[in-house]
């Protein structure tokens, strides 16, 4: 972190946001907070005062409102006692309370960022980089705009994405009503999605066991990320300088660390990245796993070879780097970066 230029982005007495994932219930691969306490020391030792922060999440889970989330928080582990912290859950109990933010997108003109992330002065984006089934995979990128938005963005983030039911393989075990947060979902001999109930959140596709529920790949990853991507550029632009980023790349699963479980890691721990920029960082992360050898006991399927693109494998459907590309071609940050190692 100090190599990375910790001491231009913390200044004495500022409110200091630190965006992570606190974890669903149940999920085994999120940032382990002792790692995260590492992180508020170093920001106190600077003068600074951290507090741990995320939005609450858009389908049913344990983080849908601050309530729960807290709870989830505690249960996983990210207590006052361990992590030398508060947190706060920005966004409010409904992750309703946002800003608008000015951004120059193919989307948007203005994005809606929780109130209580932009009041900081500063803000340290710590990322477990990841797979992600809907945008292939997840780092800064993502924690910045889907993380940081409220619900509102949240919804128009996700609404190219309609899932349909190919009925011919749906067996009526009703797995994926479980997962609907807004009961878009019926069962008679099978699945139906009402179009006019779904909030494309997304999260009815992975859980069928017979890949019975779809969407239109292509579109609906591509739409999804680039709409992230604006997002992201507001909270970026809003902070300027007074920014730090960090990736775990730790337990890289091929999901999210929204399920309620952890998949077996794609590739073995690669360590941690640190940098002032969110693409350069992204970048080497998917780079980096990219170059290990794939695991065949894991979602992959098979062993990869080190060097082949683990993320084409998990997700033939998408494709990744629109979001690197976009946020380049927004000026956040750039694709070519140079790693500096540190023992
Ligand atoms: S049907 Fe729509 S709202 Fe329900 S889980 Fe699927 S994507 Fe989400
Ligand atoms: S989870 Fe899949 S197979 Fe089961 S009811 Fe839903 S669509 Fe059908």
């Amino acid at each position: 972190m100090q190599s990375a230029g910790l001491t231009q982005v913390v200044t004495e007495n500022e409110l200091i946001a630190v965006k992570l994932h606190f974890g669903e219930r149940g999920n085994t691969a999120y940032i382990r907070p002792i790692f995260i306490r590492r992180i508020v020391d170093e920001l106190k030792a600077l003068g600074g005062r951290p507090f741990l922060t995320d939005t609450n999440t858009l389908y049913v889970g344990s983080r849908g409102e601050s309530l729960s989330h807290l709870e989830t928080a505690y249960r996983n582990g990210f207590t006052p006692y361990v992590v030398n912290a508060p947190i706060i859950i920005a966004g409010g109990i409904r992750c309703s309370t946002a800003e608008e933010v000015t951004v120059s997108g193919k989307h948007y003109q203005s994005v809606s960022i929780a109130k209580e992330l932009l009041e900081a002065d500063a803000l340290i984006v710590v990322s477990h980089f990841k797979g992600h089934d809907l945008t292939v995979f997840g780092g800064a990128l993502k924690n910045l705009g889907m993380g940081c938005a409220v619900r509102k963005g949240k919804l128009s983030m996700h609404s190219s994405v309609r899932p349909f039911v190919t009925e011919e393989r749906c067996d009526a075990c009703r797995l994926c009503i479980r997962w609907c947060p807004t009961e878009a979902i019926t069962i008679d001999e099978v699945a139906h999605i009402d179009p006019e109930k779904c909030i494309g959140c997304g999260e009815c596709f992975p859980s069928c066991p017979q890949k019975a529920i779809n969407i239109s790949w292509d579109s609906a990853s591509k739409e999804t990320q680039e709409k992230m991507v604006e997002h992201a550029s507001g909270v970026v632009s809003h902070f300027g300088e007074k920014v730090l980023y960090l990736s775990f790349l730790t337990q890289i699963s091929p999901s999210c660390d929204c399920w309620p479980f952890a998949d077996a890691p794609i590739v073995p721990d690669i360590g941690m990245l640190c940098s002032r920029d969110p693409v350069a960082i992204d970048s080497a992360s998917y780079d980096l796993v990219n170059q290990q050898l794939g695991l065949a006991d894991s979602r992959l399927g098979k062993e990869v070879s080190a060097g082949e693109d683990k993320f084409i494998v998990l997700y033939p459907h998408s494709d990744g780097m629109v979001q690197l590309k976009h946020a380049e071609s927004l000026g956040m940050g750039t694709r070519k970066y140079s790693l500096k190692k540190i023992k």
